[in-house]
């Protein structure tokens, strides 16, 4: 066991502050890796104050973590000391499962080890990215292109396949009409990977003070939820919408935007419940879905294609001691697009 520098919170709805963890000697297929960076997730936040549920305490959050491999265990064939690697939500699964064997391993039948606030199949509580060494199993490590700077490919490791997978899975293309909801860590992902995608692209945001970077970030159209004109200007005209926002809304409203077939996806996940009118699906047949990060060889592929299309995150560098004002300004909707910490500011 090594005892590493870590952030943690000691009890829901408390600050972030110095701990220290236990980190395993790595067995033969584990990657030791020294973190560089961590995005803070809105899910950090959700958890922390228990929007979803009981929470092991303390929790070092973080699954947006890239870093350089420290060491391998001998069994490791895909890594060598000195790589540049990124790990996302989560660290281990069954592996035979129906899902882990068509490489949805966030599908695990089992349940899916979450990269924090989860437990190993060898009982051991799992923490995350706010510490200095992670140890993780090779088949749960990815690969960052040399293109991609390791600060701003961080957040790609979560906001980036979460709104890649379904894009992808809905197909979305050329000729795909898509409205992404919220424009905060996933949402600023989701405009960017849905232009390269091909689609057209609305930004439906609470207001337009974001607008210019909505439109810099490749939506061809922004408009406000604040604004009612903009639910009779786009009623019944999309083909796909991706709603990333962290607190719950009037789905009947949004559904009405869809056209026939149309499909809502949400990503963003409220701890309250969210309703809807029957109709509001029955009536054009639309399809109201939700999806949850990606798969490991999804992801791989999401990176390749970020470093292709010069796609990042649109990061804010932060120190150690910032984080618990950040956790503030993302709740305020005050985030441009995702704080990212450096966590050589830890030692
Ligand atoms: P974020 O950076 O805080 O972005 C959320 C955005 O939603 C805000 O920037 C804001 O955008 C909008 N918003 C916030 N409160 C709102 C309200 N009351 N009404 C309407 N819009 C509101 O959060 P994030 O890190 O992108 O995460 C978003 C959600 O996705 C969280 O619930 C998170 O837990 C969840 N998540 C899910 C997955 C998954 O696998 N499904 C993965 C990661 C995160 P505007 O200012 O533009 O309105
Ligand atoms: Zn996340």
């Amino acid at each position: 066991m090594a005892t590493v520098r870590a952030l943690a919170i000691p009890a829901a709805g408390a600050s972030v502050e110095p701990a220290t963890v236990e980190r395993r000697d790595p067995r033969p297929d584990d990657v030791v890796i020294d973190i560089r960076y961590a995005g803070i997730c809105h899910s950090d936040i959700h958890q922390a104050n228990e929007d979803w549920g009981p929470v092991i305490f303390p929790m070092v959050p973080g699954h947006e973590i890239t870093g350089v491999v420290a060491a391998v265990g001998a069994a490791v064939t895909r890594f060598a000391v000195g790589d540049r690697v990124g790990v996302g939500c989560f660290v281990n699964s069954c592996g035979t499962c129906e899902a882990c064997v068509a490489g949805l391993e966030q599908y695990c039948a089992a349940h899916p080890v979450a990269t924090y606030n989860g437990r190993d199949h060898d009982g051991a509580p799992t923490y995350g990215g706010y510490s200095e060494r992670i140890v993780v199993r090779e088949s749960f490590v990815l690969r960052i292109p040399d293109a991609l700077a390791l600060d701003a490919a961080a957040p790609l490791l979560c906001a980036g396949i979460t709104t890649y997978s379904p894009l992808r899975h809905w197909k979305v293309g050329p000729g795909s009409r898509v409205a992404v909801v919220g424009l905060g860590g996933l949402g600023h992902m989701g405009v960017q990977l849905a232009h390269a995608l091909g689609a057209e692209v609305t930004v439906l945001s609470q207001t337009l003070a974001k607008e210019k970077d909505g439109l810099r970030l490749g939506a061809d159209r922004y408009r406000a939820t604040s604004d009612p004109v903009t639910f009779d200007e786009l009623r019944g005209s999309l083909d796909f919408i991706l709603n990333t926002v962290s607190a719950s809304l009037d789905l009947d409203a949004y559904l009405s935007l869809l056209r026939l077939d149309g499909t809502m996806c949400n990503v963003g996940g409220p701890g309250d419940p969210q309703n809807h009118l029957a109709y509001s699906l029955i009536q054009t047949r639309r399809n109201l879905a939700g999806s949850n990060v990606g798969g490991i060889r999804e992801t791989q592929e999401m990176l390749d294609f970020c470093a292709e299309h010069g796609i990042a995150a649109e990061i804010e560098l932060i120190g150690a001691g910032d984080v618990n004002t950040a956790y503030e300004r993302v709740l305020a909707s005050d985030v441009r697009y995702r704080f990212v910490i450096d966590i050589a500011t830890l030692a």
